[in-house]
């Protein structure tokens, strides 16, 4: 019988050396994870490939597309898979190149062997498949450089895989490979691709929203949710943390100049975040700053801001324009959500004319004209969050609670 199967291909994990099969596990396990509740068996590694099948026999395109946007995959095939009998699979790969899609004119047969029990040569496979090709398509040419498109035939383990088209897959590394990261998130454009891109690389990412309650509406929050919930497919986050902001920021906007408002709001907000990354054992902060994008993303107020944290704070789209992030945040599927306006911190109590480049000793002065200590523990203390299902190696802090006074001398 022909079955319709997942082939999953990944490419950076194969240079791994000895962590591969770490690698290899974990990309297994998000699959399984993602596709949880969906009709697949599980998942499993075979000869280079992960394999994923439906209980039908018959994968769909819809399951490719899902399996694609899981990072460690660099590309996924829906292939034929069938018993190692030359008609049936010479049958398989007319089915699969007819299947193509896209216009092409040129086409090759690509045999392989990863178990040595099939006894037909790939030489002798290329030939035999490539005739059956070349009778159905009499219009088609042969190219063996650079041809349209590639039929692969793979022999293994008893039986031949047969596919011709192929969808890209996100790439990067399995989340869970690369440790966690506390990301500053707000429902903009760009923290959440910024988020996304850390997620890519393998980091678990752990967001942190600070918001304007009580003084605007909780709607930033619940944008925040859907927009972890459009990046579910990725499994890049397991908890939110919400910052309920508003009544600090009014308490800052009273008695600090005008102009260095924003930066006190942010020099809080990294400090609270770090002490969220402490407690979740997170090694990095991350933001969606773009250089000079607004007034608070200049080199020197970024400058005045990063003092308050010791952890590195990465920046993956600092050097990237609007444009950029805009088209990404379309492919990941943020971009209808973070187009919603809401009310969050960063639209109360502004200034109306903020400043660019902060002196530091300027800075420092407006920082001691409240009781900042106390604001960032109060913060802390009163810190809510939401859960997600999505990312199968996400563990939270045994208790939230518990272990502050050993990772923040603040609260004792
Ligand atoms: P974004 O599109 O991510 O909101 P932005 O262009 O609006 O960014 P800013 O508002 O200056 O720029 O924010 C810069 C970065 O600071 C954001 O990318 C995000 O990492 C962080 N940030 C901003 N607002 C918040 C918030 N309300 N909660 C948590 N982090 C925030
Ligand atoms: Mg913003």
């Amino acid at each position: 019988m022909i079955e319709r199967v997942c082939l999953v291909h990944y490419h950076e994990i194969g240079l791994k050396g000895k962590n591969r099969a770490n690698f290899e596990n974990r990309l297994l396990a998000n699959i399984n994870h993602a596709l949880k509740g969906s009709s697949i068996q599980r998942a499993r590694r075979i000869s280079g490939h992960l394999l994923v099948e439906d209980q039908s026999g018959f994968a769909s395109n819809e399951m490719a597309h899902a399996i694609s946007r899981i990072p460690g995959v660099a590309r996924v095939s829906l292939a034929y898979r069938c018993p190692q009998e030359e008609q049936v699979y010479c049958d398989a790969a007319v089915r699969a190149l007819g299947e193509v899609s896209e216009d092409w004119q040129s086409f090759k047969v690509h045999a392989r062997r990863s178990s040595t029990n099939y006894e037909r040569h790939t030489l002798e496979m290329n030939r035999i498949v490539g005739s059956s090709l070349c009778a159905a398509f009499p219009t088609k040419k042969v190219l063996m450089h650079g041809p349209d498109i590639t039929v692969v035939v793979h022999a293994v383990q008893g039986d031949v895989y047969v596919y011709a088209d192929t969808g890209i897959g996100v790439g990067g590394l399995p989340v869970g490979t690369a440790g966690k990261v506390v990301s500053l998130f707000s429902s903009g454009f760009d923290s959440p691709v910024a988020t996304w891109m850390l997620g890519r690389r393998g980091a678990i990412c752990v967001p942190v929203h600070f918001s304007g309650r009580p003084m605007t509406s909780d709607t930033s929050e619940w944008l925040c949710q859907d927009l972890i919930e459009a990046l579910a497919p990725s499994g890049v986050v397991g908890r939110l943390y919400v910052v309920p902001f508003g009544e600090k920021q009014r308490e800052i906007s009273l008695v600090v100049p005008q102009g260095l408002r924003i930066i006190m709001y942010r020099r809080v907000m990294f400090d609270v975040a770090e002490r969220v990354a402490n407690l979740e054992g997170a090694k990095a902060l991350v933001t969606g700053e773009s250089l000079g994008q607004v007034a608070s993303q200049t080199l020197e107020n970024i400058s005045v801001v990063n003092e308050m944290v010791s952890l590195p704070v990465l920046r993956p789209l600092i050097g990237s324009d609007k444009q950029e992030i805009m088209r990404r945040a379309e492919e990941i599927g943020t971009y209808d959500i973070s187009s919603q306006d809401a009310p969050d911190c960063c639209t109360l109590f502004m200034p109306r004319r903020p400043e660019t480049h902060a002196r530091r000793d300027e800075v420092h002065k407006a920082w001691d004209l409240f009781d900042h200590e106390a604001m960032i523990q109060e913060l802390v203390d009163t810190i809510e969050y939401v859960d997600f299902d999505q990312c199968p190696s996400y563990k939270p802090p045994r208790s939230l609670w518990a272990r502050h006074n050993e990772l923040s001398p603040a609260f004792e």
